[in-house]
């Protein structure tokens, strides 16, 4: 880490909250009864939430995904807060709203952009905690050197720093970076799920006394789909479901580690997708199942993910919870386990959602869910069952319901937003506009770190 990286840090760790959650007298860590678990976070990229078997999928083999879906606990409602790669990544590690970073969609190799030094990443938060933490995957928080993970709180690195399409002829070679140095250009994308895979493996199976947090944000199913030899022309749903079924393997050697290791009881997996499938590449994109388009969108296709947590002995086996949950919830659920401090000097999107991994019904209210298109632009709020769209856009060019503005959708008895029942519900639609206003308000008022300096 860069000195003056590390000083802002420094000062923005001392400086931030007081009482913090991680100095709280009444946790004791070393009471087995809270033994700080594990965290591992598995997240595809650009997969949808029907390319699974457990999701209805009759063609796309998943047994193993199926299979922590079935040990553990399935979300219906699990989101991602954009439809766009590095806003999705940034708040999944930050617990954030994207828009908090002015980071609207996608950076790309040549943007001088990051996360930045003052957030505090998911972690950072866990190494705080002790945590051993590894990354091998797609970054695409920043590529030159000051935003790459190992100045973000990660003690390893291996992965893409953007998408595995940033490459000749349109940009210069695609680099697989380790900690901070290219080690391969143009790298044989074939080998990038096997290769994770096997530093995953390596990084569950070293002996340790620290509990980990490992983060496999896999480089596919995001085009061009580079399945592995093994796997190239087995899957009847085509180069797609090669992919999507070299990844179930590699959920299934990473989920066999922490099984050999005798971890399982101590490790909390999540896993989903950074957002919805790229449906305008027809047979090579993946499928939202029940939900309106995809990748790029904020109809629910472009932000409803496949969400799964597992646990065992925590996690109750076969649970369904059909609340809303985010990738933002993730942050603070992974840091409060770990008894790490949530930051309080600064607006924090995700809730705790630890009593839910348990088997209580509910964490209390949660704030409306909001979805931001592209230029971070506020399209749409949900606020229980009900969705209004201000604006929309899709990467199909279809405007479904042909610029009437606001739309309105009950997401529990149509999920699919096929029926607009703004004209029936003012009232909704009223409260709904209000709470637009607020949010936007609030959001300007708090800037971004980025702003500020
Ligand atoms: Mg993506």
């Amino acid at each position: 880490m860069r000195p003056s990286s590390f000083m802002l840090i420094l000062v923005s760790v001392l400086s931030a909250c007081a009482p913090s959650p991680g100095e709280d007298s009444s946790i004791n860590y070393m009471d087995s009864d809270t033994k700080r678990p594990n965290i591992v976070v598995l997240f595809l990229d650009d997969a949808g939430y029907g390319d699974f078997g457990y999701t209805g999928n009759p063609l796309i083999r998943t047994p193993n995904i199926d299979r922590i879906a079935a040990e553990g606990m399935r979300f219906t409602q699990f989101y991602s807060a954009s439809p766009a790669c590095t806003a999705s990544r940034y708040a999944l590690l930050t617990g954030r709203l994207p828009v908090r970073a002015g980071f609207g969609w996608v950076l790309t190799p040549n943007s001088p952009r990051g996360v930045h030094p003052e957030e505090w990443t998911l972690a950072e938060g866990l190494r705080d905690r002790g945590y051993a933490t590894a990354i091998y995957g797609k970054w695409h928080l920043g590529r030159p050197e000051e935003y790459l993970p190992l100045q973000h709180g990660f003690d390893e690195y291996l992965g893409l720093p953007y998408s595995n399409d940033m490459q000749p002829p349109r940009w210069i070679s695609l680099p697989l970076i380790e900690g901070n140095e290219v080690v391969e250009l143009d790298p044989d994308q074939t080998l990038l799920t096997a290769t994770f895979t096997r530093r995953a493996v390596e990084f569950i199976e070293r002996d340790r006394q620290e509990p980990f947090f490992l983060y496999v944000p896999y480089s596919m199913p995001h085009l061009p789909l580079m399945p592995g030899a093994a796997f190239a022309g087995g899957s009847p749903r085509g180069t797609y479901g090669d992919v999507i079924e070299e990844l179930d393997w590699s959920i299934g050697e990473i989920i066999g580690a922490i099984n050999k290791r005798g971890l399982a009881k101590n490790t909390l997996v999540f896993f989903t997708s950074d957002n919805g499938p790229w449906i305008i590449k027809n047979e090579h994109g993946g499928s939202a199942g029940p939900f309106r388009d995809g990748k790029g969108s904020t109809w629910e296709g472009g932000m409803r993910e496949p969400g799964i947590a597992w646990w065992p002995g925590t996690v109750p086996k076969g649970s369904v919870d059909h609340e809303v949950a985010t990738t933002m919830d993730i942050y603070v659920t992974a840091l409060q386990l770990a008894g790490a401090r949530v930051p309080t000097d600064r607006t924090v999107d995700g809730h705790d959602i630890s009593p839910r991994l348990r088997g209580s019904s509910s964490s209390g209210p949660r704030n409306p869910l909001y979805y931001y298109g592209p230029g971070q632009k506020l399209h749409a709020v949900r606020q229980g069952p009900w969705k209004m769209h201000i604006m929309t856009s899709s990467q199909t060019g279809i405007d479904y319901f042909e610029a009437k503005l606001p739309l309105l959708f009950h997401l529990e008895r149509d999920p699919g937003e096929r029926w607009d029942v703004a004209d029936q519900f003012p009232e909704v639609i009223e409260r709904l506009e209000s709470l637009v206003s607020t949010h936007v308000t609030d959001v300007a008022a708090e800037g971004s770190f980025f702003d500020r300096n």
